[in-house]
């Protein structure tokens, strides 16, 4: 065979690979909210750049940093400024560095709840600061036996998922939380007259928590008893990855089970893992509670007769059948670069 003819199959991989490589790309994250701060990496104290007032800003609108006076903001890198990036970096269970490093900004420019960081207080049994509480640590407070209601509302919604899918979603969070504390949720019929009232909202929406757009705040839940949980219906909601292909999409669950917790009472934990860090990256889901979120929410409850953690790990195994965005991309690397390896070796060698 002519040895042009035997390229023939490896050149045929070349747009494979390509066109693999366009797919991956238009499934990148993009932040629109705060991807003007990517500009800020690398500075630090002593520094003097244009927009570090709006990321000022960022730090005040989640609790790192007080200004007396807002509209007077410098650009300037200032030893306060640095003692509200290492807050930051300390909260969010980052390297502490007091600089905007490429790892303090990814995590700034991350899609996040609403709610501030520093509207807590920690848990009184850990010596090592995990799960919080709002101050004053509120809960619901219900006679006889413990029961809730929720309801979403009909009329601010999303029209690209019906109220049957919503419905779902947020049985199973509820769920999640009632497998693990002495507390039923019960759908009610009137909206009006539920305990928890979950809405999806644009913009300004008239509880002095204004959503952003795309990505940024995703939603907000309020402590108890408020039972206000809004999500920003701006935002690419999915309950279904496979059918949701867009770059910008948020696991509607995983939000769902995250601002429960704070209708429950529940402030942010720093423990990565924890349904309770502020953050969720667009396509990736993170609902199953872990440890810290159990024993968080169970100081304020107390445990439901017969839980254990061994049950509750058997249940998330059993429920975890499904893709991550991050497990199927290490996946398709792999096999990616492992055809690479084997196309340059056969041609080039
Ligand atoms: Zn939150
Ligand atoms: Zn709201």
């Amino acid at each position: 065979m002519p040895p042009l003819l035997l390229l023939i199959p490896h050149l045929l991989l070349i747009p494979i690979i390509f066109s693999c490589h366009v797919t991956l790309a238009r499934h990148a994250p993009e932040t629109t909210a705060w991807r003007s701060f990517s500009h800020l990496v690398d500075t630090e104290r002593g520094s003097h750049v244009s927009g570090l007032s709006e990321l000022k800003q960022y730090f005040a609108r989640f609790g790192y940093l007080h200004m007396p006076d807002p509209k007077n903001l410098t650009d300037s890198f200032d030893d306060r400024f640095e003692s509200a990036v290492n807050l930051y970096q300390n909260r969010l269970s980052l390297p502490v560095t007091g600089k905007l490093d490429a790892a303090t900004l990814t995590q700034i420019m991350s899609p996040r709840c609403g709610i501030s960081d520093f509207t807590s207080t920690p848990g009184k049994l850990h010596k090592v600061q995990h799960f919080a509480f709002f101050p004053g640590e509120p809960r619901w407070n219900q006679p006889g036996p413990f029961e809730l209601t929720y309801a979403i509302s009909p009329t601010a919604t999303i029209n690209y998922l019906s109220h049957d899918e919503v419905r779902a979603v947020f049985s199973r969070a509820f769920s999640r939380w009632a497998q693990v504390i002495p507390v039923r949720f019960f759908e009610a019929e009137d909206y009006q007259s539920a305990n928890v009232k979950i809405g999806f909202y644009q913009g300004d929406h008239g509880d002095g928590e204004p959503f952003d757009g795309v990505l940024g705040i995703l939603a907000h839940g309020f402590s108890p008893q408020s039972g206000r949980l809004h999500l920003d219906a701006a935002e690419t909601w999915s309950v279904d990855f496979s059918k949701e292909k867009s770059s910008v999409a948020v696991d509607l669950e995983s939000v769902a089970t995250h601002e429960i917790g704070h209708v429950l009472g529940l402030a942010h934990s720093p423990v990565k893992d924890a349904v309770m860090y502020p953050s969720l990256s667009p396509r990736s889901k993170k609902f199953d509670l872990s440890m810290d979120d159990v024993q968080g929410v169970q100081m304020l409850y107390g445990s439901r007769p017969g839980f254990t953690f061994s049950e509750l790990m058997e249940s998330e195994k059993s429920s975890a059948g499904t893709w991550s965005y991050h497990g199927w991309w290490g996946f398709s690397r792999g096999l990616w670069l492992a055809v690479l390896g084997v196309f340059v070796k056969t041609v080039f060698l």
